[in-house]
């Protein structure tokens, strides 16, 4: 294919960032940084590795995504607890924020709702930033590993995807049928997976996680929160995931009661304003 003779300058044309973030709603980080002083453990979930498992968050509560026992990346769902239509939207909060979250960011819920579902306030892996190859962590721009595209590729059935693991979780948390909480699974956000895009082809990459036990990544719920965490079957993402082969460890979810009175005031953020009438 030839290239027209001005395709240097159409190639040098500066971009423009898509959706800046100076209007968005801000995070009151210094309300949640006083929330968080003197939070109290109500409980907590451990996520077998190959496994999801469900939780709950009331609004206006923490809880922690921990690494335990060795390096694991984990594909998080969120739903209102009151309602499975309304969930974590990555595509959007991929525009929003770009390709990996951390301290400060939100996720945001899916229309017609979209608003914030949870703000994440502390991140020991924030100090990785944008790695040589353009690497970074927990990306919201892989889907989740699933049975569907590993038989595309592979052609054999595997049981233990995370879309698997995330099906089973909510099924039995809710008593969906399967074929029905499958359904409401969705796109994740992909916890401590270190995740880019390569220069050259543009091709999605993995490599390592350098996530190691005791590091934790913490969110605020915004509005009242059912969440499910798989430990995703490729361990540490460094080699191959859809399979028996990587190792692989648990992961823990601990959730906390903000300190007494620090939320005087606050409320859950009201779903978006668009009255939904679409021009006609
Ligand atoms: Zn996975």
């Amino acid at each position: 294919m030839t290239e027209p003779a001005d395709a240097a300058v159409r190639r040098a044309i500066p971009p423009v960032i898509c959706y800046p973030t100076d209007t968005l709603p801000a995070p009151d980080m210094g309300l949640y940084a006083r929330a968080r002083e003197g939070m109290d453990k109500t409980g907590e979930v451990l996520v077998p590795p190959r496994e999801a498992r469900c939780f709950h968050v009331p609004a206006g509560h923490f809880f922690r995504i921990v690494s335990v026992e060795g390096p694991q990346v984990g594909d998080l769902n969120l739903w209102s607890a009151r309602d499975l239509s309304e969930r974590f939207y990555s595509g959007k909060t991929r525009a929003l924020h770009g390709t990996h979250l951390t301290t400060g960011e939100r996720m945001w819920s899916s229309f017609p709702h979209l608003r914030p579902m949870a703000t994440i306030t502390d991140d020991t892996l924030g100090w990785y930033g944008i790695d040589a190859f353009g690497g970074s962590v927990h990306d919201v721009i892989g889907t989740r590993c699933d049975p569907y595209t590993h038989r595309l590729l592979s052609g054999g059935d595997y049981h233990h995807c995370c879309h698997s693991n995330l099906t089973r979780a909510l099924a039995a948390e809710t008593g969906l049928a399967l074929s029905e909480a499958e359904l409401h699974v969705h796109d994740v956000l992909n916890v401590f997976m270190c995740t880019g895009f390569t220069r050259d082809t543009g091709q999605y990459f993995m490599k390592a996680s350098p996530v190691r036990p005791g590091d934790h990544l913490e969110f605020f719920a915004e509005i009242d929160l059912l969440g499910a965490l798989s430990a995703c079957p490729g361990g540490d993402c460094g080699a191959e995931h859809s399979s028996d082969a990587a190792p692989c460890h648990p992961l823990l979810v601990e959730t906390y009661r903000p300190a007494p009175g620090a939320l005087d005031g606050w409320s859950p953020p009201a779903r978006n304003g668009y009255p939904r009438s679409h021009g006609a």
